[in-house]
């Protein structure tokens, strides 16, 4: 972060189910030229392919359990390895344990790279069920919606690519959300002091409006890839 690292400039979001990794991980995507890698959407697409690591995800998802860090760290660590990710990546939704955090800093060291920052999104509880339950995202181009907060302009039609081939999340309704937000704090909150205790974790707010969240998040992200 002193103004001469080379390097590729990784990224990890934090912060619970809802608190809009995916929506900022896509907005970042497109303002710095990083490529956001999200475990759920990679587990997802193993369970549509109906490959062996998807076939042991499904259940564990359908629950709003993790899926095991062996299957996780393999999908992420074949992923990492593509051409796409050499200039940075933004980490979305991984690592999501203290295992997963530590084979993430061997793959980061045997790659000769580092990660940059790891920024917390903080948001309360409270939001969270009404955030989920809300949301859809374009089966074509990924954009993301929700029923209350962000509808596209004509219903049914997504404003950026037109498909009306919108998805919702079979994990995305009140029961699992739980366990997901408990998992969450059981497993995933403790990496907070994990990457603070690195010196790279960053706050940022995201109880906010999602623009202003992203303007803030710009900034983070600007002083941690200068
Ligand atoms: P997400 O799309 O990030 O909300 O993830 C959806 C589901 O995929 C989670 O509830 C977990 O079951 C699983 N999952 C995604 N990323 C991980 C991870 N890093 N470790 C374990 N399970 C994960």
């Amino acid at each position: 972060m002193d103004g001469t690292d080379q390097s590729p400039a990784n990224l990890i979001l934090l912060g619970p189910p809802g608190a809009g990794k995916g929506t900022q991980a896509r907005r970042l995507e497109d303002t710095f030229g990083l490529v956001q890698l999200s475990t759920g959407d990679l587990l997802r697409a193993a369970v549509a392919a109906g490959t062996e690591a998807g076939k042991q995800a499904k259940a564990v998802m359908e629950a709003g359990e993790l899926v095991s860090d062996e299957i996780v760290i393999a999908i992420l660590r074949d992923r990492l390895s593509e051409d796409d990710c050499a200039s940075g990546v933004i980490l979305d939704g991984f690592p999501r344990t203290t295992v997963q955090a530590e084979a993430l800093d061997a793959l980061m060291f045997d790659m000769d790279q580092s990660i940059r920052a790891a920024i917390s999104l903080e948001v309360e509880d409270a939001a969270m069920v009404e955030r989920i339950s809300g949301r859809f995202t374009c089966g074509k181009c990924g954009e993301g919606y929700h029923d209350m907060f962000k509808t596209p302009a004509v219903e049914g039609v997504c404003d950026k690519c037109g498909s009306t081939d919108m998805k919702r999340r079979a994990d995305d309704n009140a029961e699992t959300v739980a366990s997901r937000l408990s998992a969450y704090h059981a497993q995933t909150a403790p990496l907070i002091d994990y990457y603070d205790g690195k010196g790279v974790l960053a706050r940022v707010d995201a109880m906010a409006d999602i623009d202003v969240v992203a303007r803030d998040l710009n900034t983070v992200v600007r002083q941690a890839t200068a």
